[in-house]
């Protein structure tokens, strides 16, 4: 089902009538008790969308919950909402429209007050499949941080794109002010805003109180192993200890916080223990990414995986998630690069988060989640639409599409894009 729910995203071949709600992006501000909220409402080619909540939180929709917020936020009566859905949607009782208008209503009242979980909601609901996405942009985009004037119109681009979810990336010993103002500035726009780093970088009180009060919505730092010393070979001398205490810190402040757990043979190794204690010291979601080669020996003397090992891999892992019920995705698979170390290169992380994801650089391209490191275009010189439709992405789109899953491992939810032991599948050098 989550193959097909992610294979739907991507579609763009379906013929389908009109969507009730013209493709784009629709704002609106409403006022409860004295409490102002702000929506910000994407609607997909397909009509499916996203609803975004005071830039904290956000829920996908079908096209019939997209038309009901959109009713919702316009301020129309259930009456009237019901007239609009029979008009567009045949064949549902009124009984069953007004349970749809009730569930939409109930949504909308979870993205307003989210707590600490994770910051998007029912993006893995295969309930949403039939619809077929069709996205207008991706959903987020991992940005490595850089001074105010060139992540600036970075984010204006990306917020006019249509792109609701951004993660900073930060360096080592990351400039504080740098960081605190582009989240502040994706706060101000509206973006659901996040920050990723070592631990080692970003345990800093100050700093995480800066962010908090700037409205960062999620930390996400690497958390490779229970097992210090496993932790420090890859993350750096003491980072076990800061991820601890950064994890503590998160959790007393009801911040999400989300674990990037990186997958090579010594963290398989403690992978059972480290994902139940993540759990137990309440992180809201593990992000795992695999470091991978085609090369035997290259495998075997950094202690990566071969291609041919990421199907069990996969497996054990997901059965590790499931068992601790983690909520989890998958990163795609990282190749190794010999010209660094591995832990240099881990140390770096994915490309970007997940499959509904671009990667820009601080000079503007943008490079898609998977296959070559190359550039789909510039996002401060050329329209999204050209980028979006560039032959990088048609490229992408094609292998995302394309039927991956076998019966060699059934179930498993990595190959939802692309098998893999599949290369050219992978965030490749
Ligand atoms: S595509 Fe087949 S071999 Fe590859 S991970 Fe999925 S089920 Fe396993």
């Amino acid at each position: 089902m989550a193959m097909e729910w992610l294979k739907n995203l991507f579609s763009v071949k379906r013929a389908a009538p009109p969507p009730a709600v013209a493709p784009g992006i629709y704002h609106a501000m409403q006022e409860a008790e004295g409490l102002y909220t702000r929506f910000h409402l994407r609607v997909e080619r397909d009509g499916s969308g996203m609803l975004i909540a005071n830039a904290a939180a956000a829920a996908r929709l079908s096209p019939t919950g997209v038309l009901i917020a959109k009713d919702l936020l316009d301020g129309k009566h259930e009456d009237a909402i019901l007239r609009d859905l029979a008009a567009h949607f045949r064949g549902a009782s009124e009984a069953m429209m007004r349970a749809d208008i009730a569930q939409v209503n109930a949504l909308i009242q979870q993205i307003i007050t989210p707590g600490d979980t994770y910051p998007v909601y029912n993006l893995d609901d295969a309930a949403l499949s039939p619809y077929g996405a069709q996205l207008i942009a991706p959903l987020q985009a991992s940005l490595p941080l850089a001074e105010p004037e060139k992540i600036v119109p970075l984010l204006d681009k990306l917020w006019d794109a249509g792109i609701p979810h951004v993660t900073l990336l930060a360096p080592p010993a990351p400039d504080a002010d740098h960081l605190v103002r582009a989240i502040e500035h994706a706060e101000d726009l509206g973006m659901i805003a996040g920050v990723r780093g070592r631990a080692t970088d970003l345990w800093n009180v100050e700093l995480l109180t800066a962010l908090t009060q700037a409205g960062v919505d999620h930390i996400t730092f690497l958390y490779a192993s229970n097992a210090p010393a496993v932790h420090d070979a890859l993350c750096g001398a003491g980072d076990h200890a800061a991820a601890v205490a950064l994890l503590a810190w998160l959790e007393a402040n009801q911040l999400c916080a989300v674990a990037e757990l990186p997958l090579v043979q010594t963290t398989l190794f403690t992978l059972n223990a480290t994902v139940r204690t993540l759990i137990a010291q309440g992180a809201d979601n593990i992000a795992f990414v695999a470091y991978v080669t085609t090369d035997a020996a290259l495998a075997e003397q950094d202690g990566i995986f071969a291609a041919d090992a990421m199907p069990q891999v996969a497996t054990m892992v997901e059965e590790a998630a499931h068992e601790a019920q983690a909520r989890f995705i998958w990163d795609p698979p990282v190749q190794r690069d010999p010209a660094q170390s591995l832990a240099a290169q881990v140390q770096r992380g994915p490309r970007c988060s997940g499959d509904v994801a671009v990667r820009v650089e601080p000079d503007g391209r943008v490079i898609p989640p998977r296959g070559p490191y190359q550039s789909a275009g510039n996002l401060l010189e050329m329209p999204w639409n050209a980028i979006w439709d560039h032959a990088v992405f048609r490229r992408y789109r094609e292998r995302v599409e394309a039927p991956t899953h076998c019966d060699r491992c059934p179930g498993l939810a990595i190959c939802a894009a692309d098998c893999p032991r599949e290369p050219a599948g992978w965030a490749q050098v």
